[in-house]
């Protein structure tokens, strides 16, 4: 293993003196300020607030089911005691997971929903219950899912990121030439797409992969349950990392699938019984449980503080541009509308191509309350450099840092952008 890079200790200095000057909201989420590496970078589990309520409570999740008869025993399966089989053991799925799935399901007006131990097992599963030869994928897919489908041998057409239903239209005549078949082709939608957030005519492509009766699947993890509901636009399967905004503390790794036909759930459940990848720890499903209840209430805060810090970067000199459907001028804010009505706690910073590189990594790492790291929909806020690696569409040009508005106040957010911006200012 490589030598860690160890956070030098004046950085902790600073964050601690910072954090001082903090909110008493702001400081329960950050105290008591640690030394990152001393845990591997996992944030301490008491600055989570109110939600270490949530945290410590749960079952252990036992393997066993117990009987007291072989006759009950060899019922379980009958007795329904797990939706989808399985019910003599344990590990396949919980009561617990089950009541994770059932409100899920219910809030996106589904049919049923599984869990799986992460967003990208959602996505994986999805895709393998179906084995199809070949998936059309937005050019801003979530990265990760283009190292899944190289390693299935699972081709991949790409249609534009923000495609409108005609350039939608040839990717998918292009894919139905080689691939006509109708079970060899699932069509991908994600809206908005990862770190730059385009919209594509989800109402389009629906229709047309409608009409060529092609299955559809919606990675939905940028809105949630609380934005968007793909089901009820006539999307087939939806798929979520609730790891994200319906755990919203980053302690929930999880990812559901919900679907709208019966038999399209159950080719998903068999698939995780044969491969065990379906096991949730119940503590991890009870916390989901409850924390989706506030789900809208954190996002319309992530939301509200993102717009604070987005109205910030628009008037600072070394930025060329923020991207978001959110803003007015955005070319996708109509869709946006359309679709989510409201925002979350994402957008990216695009700056100016003049400004030195060395300049933009100093000002990201002065920041005190946005921690680097991957992921979001926390309540920490974030920031991280955008790669986004493009076939089909342009991408804004000059360096891109996409930011997380975590549950802080907002004014001391604020007062952090401010103290590291004069890295960027002054040198
Ligand atoms: C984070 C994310 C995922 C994967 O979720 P994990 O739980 O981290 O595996 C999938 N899709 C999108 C759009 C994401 O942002």
């Amino acid at each position: 293993m490589a030598d860690k890079v160890r956070e030098p200790l004046v950085k902790t200095e600073a964050r601690r003196a910072f954090l001082a000057l903090c909110s008493h909201k702001t400081r329960l989420f950050h105290d008591p300020v640690f030394d990152p590496y001393v845990a591997d970078g996992h944030p301490n589990p008491s600055g989570l607030g109110e939600a270490a309520r949530f945290s410590q409570t749960g079952s252990w999740g036992q393997s066993s089911v117990l009987f007291s008869t072989l006759a009950t025993y060899r019922n379980a399966d009958e007795c329904g005691k797990a939706p989808y089989g399985g019910a003599e053991y344990g590990i396949p799925q919980t009561p617990e997971a089950d009541a994770v799935c059932r409100k899920i399901a219910d809030l996106h007006n589904g049919h049923g929903a599984v869990i799986c131990p992460s967003g990208l097992a959602a996505i994986a599963a999805t895709l393998d219950a179906f084995s199809p030869k070949a998936v059309l994928i937005p050019d801003h897919v979530y990265g990760p899912m283009i190292r899944f489908l190289n390693r299935r041998h699972i081709a991949q057409i790409r249609y534009p990121a923000g495609a409108s239903a005609e350039e939608f239209r040839s990717a998918l005549l292009t894919a139905r030439r080689a691939y006509p078949k109708r079970e060899d082709l699932i069509v991908y939608i994600e809206a908005p797409g990862s770190g730059t957030f385009e919209i594509p005519d989800i109402e389009g492509i629906i229709r047309l992969a409608q009409e060529t009766k092609l299955r559809t699947v919606m990675d939905n993890t940028w809105a949630s349950h609380v934005r968007f509901k793909p089901l009820e636009y006539g999307v087939d399967l939806v798929v979520q990392a609730t790891t994200k905004y319906e755990g919203g503390y980053g302690d929930t790794p999880s990812g559901v699938v919900v679907a709208k036909h019966p038999q399209d759930l159950q080719r998903i459940a068999d698939e995780l019984r044969a491969t065990g990848n379906g096991a949730v720890a119940p503590t991890t499903c009870m916390r989901l449980f409850h924390r989706i209840d506030s789900a809208e209430e954190r996002l319309n805060q992530h939301a509200g503080t993102a717009q604070r810090l987005i109205d910030w970067f628009l008037q600072q000199p070394f930025v060329a541009g923020v991207l978001s459907p959110v803003l007015a001028d955005s070319p996708y804010h109509e869709r946006f509308q359309q679709y989510f009505g409201q925002g979350n706690g994402l957008f990216s910073v695009v700056f100016r191509p003049d400004v030195p590189v060395k300049n933009i990594e100093a000002f990201v790492d002065a920041l005190n309350l946005f921690w680097v790291a991957e992921s979001w929909g926390g309540h920490l806020s974030l920031v991280l450099p955008v790669h986004a690696k493009r076939e089909v569409s342009p991408l804004p040009e000059g360096y891109i840092v996409r930011f997380h508005a975590g549950l802080e106040d907002y004014q001391d957010l604020l007062r952090d952008l401010n103290q590291a911006a004069e890295c960027l200012i002054n040198k």
